[in-house]
């Protein structure tokens, strides 16, 4: 056996997150590196999905709504999430696609900014951040404007016509972190609201919301949180902003959704971030990953994540640095 296979062994055996590889339906030998696109699949869900699709839906039928909590799955789920990026109960909602949520946080925070009219991102941020932007600015008489700068102007750009700052977390690219309290208070200081995207932090590093005062929050269920293609994403709103309106209202997010009034009137809680019937399937899948990450230390996932890493960017010095590779990453 070679060193380095000797000493990754070593390292494996003390290893405080190891028991989990059996955790997941990985075949024998394979080492994944991709769960920041595609997390992998919890040997669980195999079995939580038969049991939804088979009795739950299949026997079941409508009365599963009710009979196995259906309905409630958006917000039981979310008070889940926010354990992982430290959030209350109550101010997590899994619901729709990554891409709406941002349309629903940003709406929901203009909402609260009358007569500010710019929204501030950083021009490398995940592209559908930027689409999404772009297409609320140029939705016809919002008068909002769309402005994208370089990852090092975007403090500088924070002033007084700034609405909302939409910026992740730890950078898709290249893994850079946001000190999310900091940013937040710059941000706050010129009265500009931050909606933040925890796409590649939720599950990877220590999300702390309510401690860096945040405003909203956005983040993807199929990456580290293992929820499967698709799964649902979820959205963040501090309490203090539960009477924001998300424009898309729809009958989920209704006070009282089966009372079928003739008028909308939103939730006064974070149900009012819902809009259409909850995609049950795919949350059941997720909560499986999410019940299986809050078996886990996240400080240990980032210690072994940091480590892992050094050791990677060190044996690229050491055996590729004569190739033109050079290391991107802050
Ligand atoms: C993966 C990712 C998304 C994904 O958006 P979807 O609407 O779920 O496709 C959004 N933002 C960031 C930063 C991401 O990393």
């Amino acid at each position: 056996m070679n060193a380095a296979l000797h000493e990754v062994e070593q390292l494996d055996a003390q290893d405080p997150l190891r028991q989990f590889r059996d955790e997941f339906a990985l075949k024998d030998g394979m080492i994944y590196l991709d769960g920041n696109s595609l997390g992998a699949l919890p040997k669980v869900t195999l079995a939580r999905m038969e049991t939804t699709i088979r009795e739950e839906w299949g026997e079941g039928l409508i009365t599963s709504w009710l009979g196995a909590d259906w309905v409630n799955a958006p917000r039981r789920v979310g008070d889940k999430i926010a354990r992982l990026i430290g959030a209350k109960a109550g101010e997590v909602i899994v619901a729709d696609s990554t891409s709406v949520n941002i349309f629903k946080a940003l709406t929901a925070a203009l909402s609260l900014q009358e007569g500010r009219k710019i929204l501030l991102t950083e021009q490398t941020n995940f592209p559908t951040d930027v689409y999404m932007m772009q297409g609320l600015a140029s939705f016809a008489g919002t008068g909002v404007d769309c402005l994208a700068v370089g990852p090092d102007e975007v403090i500088g750009r924070l002033n007084e016509d700034v609405a909302v700052l939409l910026l992740t977390q730890v950078h898709y690219k290249t893994g850079q972190v946001r000190d999310m309290a900091e940013v937040t208070r710059r941000a706050h200081e010129v009265g500009a609201l931050v909606v933040w995207d925890l796409s590649h932090s939720a599950g990877a590093i220590e999300v702390d919301l309510n401690t860096a005062n945040a405003d909203f929050a956005v983040g993807c269920g199929y990456k580290f949180l293992n929820g499967g293609p698709g799964a649902p994403a979820y959205l963040f709103a501090a309490e203090r902003h539960h009477h924001a309106q998300p424009v898309l209202s729809g009958w989920f997010g209704h006070a009282r959704p089966f009372d079928f009034e003739e008028d909308y009137d939103a939730a006064g809680g974070i149900e009012r971030f819902l809009c259409g019937t909850p995609s049950v399937l795919g949350m059941a899948a997720l909560e499986c990953g999410i019940d299986l990450m809050l078996r886990a230390d996240i400080a240990e996932i980032r210690r072994k994540s940091v480590s892992l890493a050094e050791l990677f960017i060190e044996r690229m010095e050491n055996r590729c640095g004569d190739f033109g590779f050079e290391l991107v990453s802050p």
